[in-house]
């Protein structure tokens, strides 16, 4: 009998992790699935990470060093730089779109709106900020009156500044805040690139790897060739080893699954719902922006400009991809997968496939900007503060350079969101609001993350001439060993 193939296995195994997380959340057995299960899920994103970095290393390396033809490496290098510039804006430009169109800020109790106008001009006067001579609501209260939501405000606040978690996101974006608009480029020369791989700075592991990439060309072909066939034999090792682990995925996504939703639920399956209830439509706008380029843009583009992958093919090519950054919200654990994918599906050569995707996982986040886009207009709309065209083309920028900036991990672009809402002179502290339902909608835009880079990958192939996809039919990656 043939086996199912491992992509139908991982979303089986996806499914029963959500269907174990809402039965054992309603029996009661929450701390049991996160003290024996959720540690599975653990493993395997520490797996897949493990690989990560090397991976990028070796693989940019080699596919540096392959190119050995110093003109088409910067002409790869400019056209990846520009394409994901492009799709980012692009999914921003969605997203302010669909947050301006559908206004989900306002789609609330208007008496809570209220409340929350007040709380913002309350922190507008006591941070003396330039805006406070655009107070509105506050200016028509009765000293009684203002007293009393003082009160509320600061009960609502003490509350937050309670949840640890949050205040851990909060203390690491203001340490990104202490630096200039250039610290990201100043960071990605590392010191000591042995702490670059072992603390892994992506962006530092990137330029260290192409730096060594490029000297390899220069130094005489006796002494590089032993170092390029060195790397490419360890290259494959790496490989193998995604191989090995996706033979277990289904297992270690079910696990995943279960021990994130568990944590979710805790012992309260409906806490999942109610969550959503409240921030519904929020969600709903940022997934109706996802699911657009997941389903129309990005596979359109691809049949469009490559005139060979149909539809269908570019999604079974790299579904396991798909499934994994749904799975992980890590984009870096998903590299090893996608590069996979990439090379044995998509058919995408090497020299592109080594060089594109690493860089993109680091760089090019199209959901993570989208999501800040939308989150901060929604939060702006939320609390009844109007932004100026100009606050929106500030939120187009700072969303560029913050997706670039997150690191492809869990809740990365929620930190870096912090740093968007205070370009524009709103509090951080707002991502409170919409830190309960972040994870999902963490997993959904890594999806759109992981997407966007096996989009542009394959884009450059087929423009360079490299792309040698053949209609898949049977013949998908099952990542056999
Ligand atoms: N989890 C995302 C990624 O790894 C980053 C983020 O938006 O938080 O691509």
């Amino acid at each position: 009998m043939r086996r199912l193939a491992l992509h139908w296995q991982i979303i089986i195994g996806l499914i029963l992790g959500i269907i174990w997380a809402l039965v054992s959340s309603s029996m009661g057995w929450s701390q049991f699935t996160l003290d024996w299960i959720a540690p599975f899920g653990d493993i395997f994103i520490r797996l897949l990470r493990m690989i990560a970095v090397p991976l990028v290393l070796f693989s940019i390396i080699k596919g540096v060093s392959g190119i050995s033809d110093g003109s088409k490496l910067g002409r790869l290098g400019a056209k990846t730089l520009i394409a994901y510039l492009i799709t980012t804006i692009f999914a921003i430009g969605i997203g302010l779109t669909l947050v301006n169109t559908i206004q989900p800020g306002t789609l609330v109790d208007q008496d809570q709106r209220t409340k929350n106008r007040i709380e913002y001009e309350l922190w507008v006067t006591s941070n003396n900020k330039e805006f406070a001579d655009d107070l509105r609501i506050m200016d028509s209260l009765s000293p009684a009156e203002k007293q009393k939501y003082e009160k509320e405000v600061a009960t609502l606040e003490s509350q937050r500044s309670e949840n640890s978690n949050l205040q851990d996101k909060l203390k690491k974006a203001d340490n990104q805040k202490g630096s200039g608009p250039l610290q990201f480029i100043v960071d990605m020369v590392p010191t000591n690139i042995v702490s670059a791989v072992g603390k892994p700075s992506m962006l530092q592991v990137i330029f260290f790897a192409i730096f060594f990439g490029i000297v390899l060309l220069y130094i005489a072909k006796d002494k590089a060739q032993p170092v390029i066939n060195f790397v490419d034999g360890i290259n494959e090792v790496f490989i193998k080893m995604v191989d090995v682990i996706m033979q277990v995925a289904p297992f270690f996504v079910f696990a995943l699954l279960a021990g994130k939703m568990s944590e979710m639920a805790g012992d309260d399956p409906k806490a999942v719902v109610d969550i959503f209830k409240g921030l519904g439509w929020y969600s709903l706008t940022l997934v109706i922006g996802l699911a657009l380029m997941i389903f129309v843009i990005y596979p359109i583009i691809v049949q469009v400009v490559t005139r060979k992958i149909s539809y269908v093919d570019f999604f079974r090519s790299i579904s396991p991809a798909q499934i994994m950054a749904f799975s992980t919200s890590s984009s870096a654990a998903t590299l090893p997968v996608t590069l996979d994918c990439v090379r044995e599906n998509l058919k995408v050569s090497e020299d592109v496939s080594n060089f594109v995707l690493p860089i993109g996982a680091t760089v090019n986040m199209d959901g993570t900007s989208m999501y800040q886009a939308v989150a901060a207009i929604f939060l702006a709309q939320f609390y009844m503060v109007d932004l100026s065209f100009a606050q929106q083309m500030t939120i187009v920028l700072t969303a560029t350079l913050a997706s670039i900036g997150s690191a492809a991990v869990p809740s990365a672009g929620l930190v870096m969101l912090i740093l968007v809402l205070e370009s524009v002179g709103l509090p951080g502290t707002w991502i409170a609001i919409i830190f309960p339902v972040d994870r999902i909608l963490d997993m959904c835009r890594t999806v759109v993350n992981v997407t966007g880079d096996a989009t542009v990958s394959t884009l450059i192939a087929s423009s360079e001439n490299e792309l040698f996809f053949e209609p898949l039919g049977d013949r998908v990656d099952n990542f056999e060993v």
